[in-house]
């Protein structure tokens, strides 16, 4: 899986990529919603509210200005018992545009366009090219995989010059992609799965593959299908990954990008020789360094978590489309995380509950909020804990879990109630590869 938030293309607390939108069920969603009776309208209309306080957050709602007050927008929307008013939410939201209205599950999960393979297939092999010359460059090994693990990251970037040819042949069966937007919505690069050696991508990569970045992601997807060993233990440019152990390296898949991206021009870490325990100054990291390097993990996983859940819920909202019947453990886990996250499956009528856009879209929103709090974390204040400490290790747990509530309080908090937040943050963290039953 690949972040495409991390690193250092942003920076600065609680600062928002211009593109940030939550998004929203159609119109015509909530007024089925109401009118079914599939969750109570008090219900309803505080799900919506809240992803609309998400979006005027942004600044992201049309018509409305920074001294707008929700509760206004909600009474225009909602005049009546049991009514929308589709005039009005569409005063605020365009319909038509699917980066502020949620429009197809289907359209989250297909095969690339016909018309995009073919560049698709070029920047595979391209790729696959570099990982085979970087294979070969003894001394780059060397710097940055350290003189333990080189050879064994040499094998690592054959295998994944292998699998990007093979897969570079396959593409339709092999790689998967979401013109729906919903991984621009929550940072996602793409994930890989080892075990169906099948790639999920984001679709500015697959409809424009040749760029340096979009090759980047291709390699880092194809290291995990390389070995079932390479995983993610910290993505690129982000705290501490210059400074990671050896044995960690070899099995990272962000640190097989570091040699293409010398070849590519996009390095963070030029010429440089990767040492464990020190910075690119060359210093040990300090403790305050530690605590925010332990932060930015912690929201790594939770996000990774949260992406998952997302995943699951969208599967289902397919299946349920497709009059697939749920099995009990998939039902038992969204009942588990309906409460935490404030979706609407734990307060519906039906059972098995029915997943909504509403809750589609508030999981995504929630994916989002995990990633823009981990970009928070390097930068939030105070995030050195109140002493004596038996250890340097209690310090810096004690020091993490200040930063995981300073980045979440920058963010501007999720469920308006810190420890809510902390909940489900400290659910999704602890969930970490184990969010699918
Ligand atoms: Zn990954």
């Amino acid at each position: 899986m690949e972040s495409i938030s991390s690193g250092r293309a942003f920076g600065g607390v609680s600062r928002v990529p211009s593109d940030v939108k939550w998004r929203v069920p159609p119109s015509a969603d909530l007024q089925a919603i109401l009118s079914s009776g599939t969750a109570d309208e008090s219900v309803v209309h505080s799900r919506v509210r809240r992803l609309l306080e998400r979006m005027h957050r942004e600044g992201r709602l049309n018509s409305a200005t920074s001294a707008t007050d929700i509760g206004v927008v909600m009474d225009e929307i909602f005049p009546l018992p049991g009514q929308l008013d589709q005039a009005a939410y569409e005063r605020y939201l365009d319909p038509t545009d699917r980066t502020m209205v949620y429009h197809s599950v289907r359209d989250a999960y297909t095969t690339p366009n016909p018309a995009d393979r073919a560049d698709l297939a070029t920047a595979m092999q391209d790729a696959a090219a570099t990982a085979q010359t970087v294979s070969t460059d003894e001394p780059g090994l060397r710097a940055v995989f350290g003189p333990t693990e080189w050879s064994t990251a040499q094998a690592g970037y054959r295998l994944i010059n292998n699998r990007l040819v093979a897969i570079s042949a396959d593409i339709e069966h092999r790689i998967s992609t979401d013109y729906n937007l919903d991984a621009q919505e929550t940072f996602l690069g793409g994930w890989a799965s080892f075990g169906d050696q099948h790639i999920h991508l984001l679709s500015t990569v697959v409809s424009d593959p040749l760029t340096p970045r979009s090759k980047v992601t291709l390699l880092h997807e194809a290291a995990h299908l390389a070995d079932s060993r390479i995983d993610d233990h910290g993505y690129y440019g982000t705290p501490g990954f210059e400074a990671a152990e050896e044995a960690i390296k070899v099995n990272n898949a962000a640190h097989y990008e570091e040699l293409p991206r010398r070849t590519w021009g996009i390095s963070s870490y030029v010429g440089q020789t990767f040492t464990p325990g020190l910075t690119s100054s060359g210093a040990p990291l300090t403790t305050e360094e530690q605590i925010r390097a332990g932060g930015v993990q912690y929201y790594r996983k939770a996000w990774d978590a949260a992406s998952d859940f997302d995943s699951l819920i969208k599967d289902v909202r397919r299946n349920q489309l497709d009059g697939t019947p749920l099995d009990g453990a998939t039902v038992a886990r969204m009942l588990e995380v309906s409460p935490l996250m404030d979706l609407t499956l734990h307060e519906q009528m039906v059972s098995p509950p029915e997943v909504t856009r509403l809750d589609i879209t508030t999981s995504e929103s929630i994916v989002r909020a995990m990633s823009i709090a981990k970009r928070n974390v390097p930068n939030v204040p105070n995030v050195m804990p109140m002493g004596p400490f038996l250890s340097t290790a209690d310090e810096i747990a004690a020091g993490v879990s200040l930063a995981v509530d300073a980045a979440m309080a920058a963010y501007g908090g999720l469920l308006g109630d810190a420890a809510r937040d902390r909940r489900l943050v400290d659910w999704l963290h602890d969930h970490y590869r184990n969010v699918y039953p």
